[in-house]
């Protein structure tokens, strides 16, 4: 299975998502937002009628709308072979250095989960790094993202081929060992504070959890509220409170995504 879930991306589920992606994914779309802000309400207001799989601020941060096996709704006729990236800023101006970074780092990633050619195209029917305006009517007939940011395509590309791959610290959790109800010690605490960053940040779950090493039922709640939480994600997972491989490292892709957003 491919991957649906970009580690360094913040999840934050949207409303306004299509049916199932095509087979291959082409590549990358990166759109200009000619705006500021986080875009995860508009995207979840259904009067919108629009989303993109990623956000990518100014700062570097990036949060996931939507998981990479369904459709997007920023380029019409091209949602199912695209993933769209909206980027923080306006087309009258340059990218941020960070956001060139965060971009070839994106796209290095996509090159390896989705075989993205590594090669600038301006044709939907070629993939590779794209441009929304390549598309023309059948995507809506939009200018983005501007020739300043479509013309830094290059210098994204050549940081994607030659970077070495972004940090990854999602599996800084591989090896604990299963925890459930009435387990007591410092693995138990050290998945108490991850969950508490998790669901802080989500504003969900059961509330902030005493770190006291002591697996009670308000711990085996929050571990079950996890495990919904990243179903859509990273594949559905039981939501049977117990804390096991596959759930110790859903929260370390989680917790890898909040860091990279702060
Ligand atoms: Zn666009």
């Amino acid at each position: 299975m491919t991957a649906v879930h970009y580690p360094p991306a913040w999840l934050r589920p949207v409303g306004n998502v299509g049916g199932a992606m095509a087979t291959p994914i082409l590549g990358l779309i990166p759109h200009v937002q000619v705006g500021t802000g986080s875009l995860f309400s508009w995207f979840n207001n259904p009067a919108s009628k629009v989303s993109a799989h990623l956000w990518l601020s100014r700062t570097g941060a990036i949060e996931q709308y939507v998981p990479f096996d369904r459709r997007a709704w920023a380029e019409a006729a091209g949602n199912p072979y695209w993933i769209s990236c909206e980027c923080e800023g306006y087309d009258t101006e340059d990218y941020t250095p960070i956001q060139i970074v965060r971009l070839a780092e994106l796209f290095r990633w996509g090159m390896h989960e989705f075989g993205w050619e590594p090669r600038i195209t301006d044709s939907p029917a070629r993939g590779g790094l794209g441009t929304h305006r390549m598309g023309g009517a059948l995507w809506g007939g939009h200018s983005c993202p501007g020739d300043i940011r479509a013309n830094r395509r290059r210098d994204i590309l050549a940081r994607a081929v030659s970077a070495p791959p972004p940090t990854d610290r999602c599996e800084r959790f591989v090896g604990r060992p299963t925890l459930r109800s009435n387990a007591v010690g410092s693995n138990v605490t050290d998945l108490q504070q991850a969950l508490n960053i998790v669901f802080a940040g989500a504003g969900a779950g059961v509330g902030h959890l005493d770190p006291d090493g002591r697996y009670g039922p308000r711990t085996t709640a929050q571990v079950a509220a996890l495990q919904r939480y990243v179903s859509p994600w990273f594949g559905r997972i039981d939501d049977d409170g117990v804390c096991g491989p596959a759930t110790w490292q859903k929260l370390g892709h989680v917790l890898t995504g909040l860091e990279t957003a702060a």
